[in-house]
């Protein structure tokens, strides 16, 4: 018991903030990747990607092999109809794509622009 003794699909929505467009994950963000974590429950002590974990909840097990990509592009989003599952050959290919597109982009326009991350991490 402790503080995991609760369910993770309980833990999981308690710290999503629904917006209009995008889920936002409100918990624990890892800074490097921008990407969301969370601990699953014991016995499996595992951290998992909080996108994958609302896409596990409502629309079940994410066969192997495949990833998810962001449609909407926030990293922090975990609304699964801002998904899409890819192999993972494909999103790398977009992955690459998006990097392309943002670097192009920041050099463009960099003042007065709120990076999706920030949205994140709004309260
Ligand atoms: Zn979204």
């Amino acid at each position: 018991m402790g503080r995991y003794a609760e369910p993770l699909e309980t833990r999981f929505w308690r710290q999503v903030k629904k917006t209009e467009t995008c889920w936002l994950w409100q918990g624990y963000i890892e800074p490097r990747s921008g990407y969301g974590q969370i601990q699953l429950s014991s016995p499996v002590r595992k951290k998992e990607r909080p996108h994958r974990v609302a896409w596990m909840l409502l629309r079940g097990p994410i066969p192997e092999g495949m990833d998810i990509h962001h449609t909407c592009e926030v990293a922090c989003c975990v609304n699964p109809d801002h998904m899409e599952l890819l192999t993972g050959s494909d999103h790398l290919k977009k992955e690459h794509q998006k990097r392309r597109e943002r670097g192009m982009y920041h050099k463009m326009k960099r003042v007065g622009s709120t990076s999706k991350e920030e949205k994140c991490q709004s309260s």
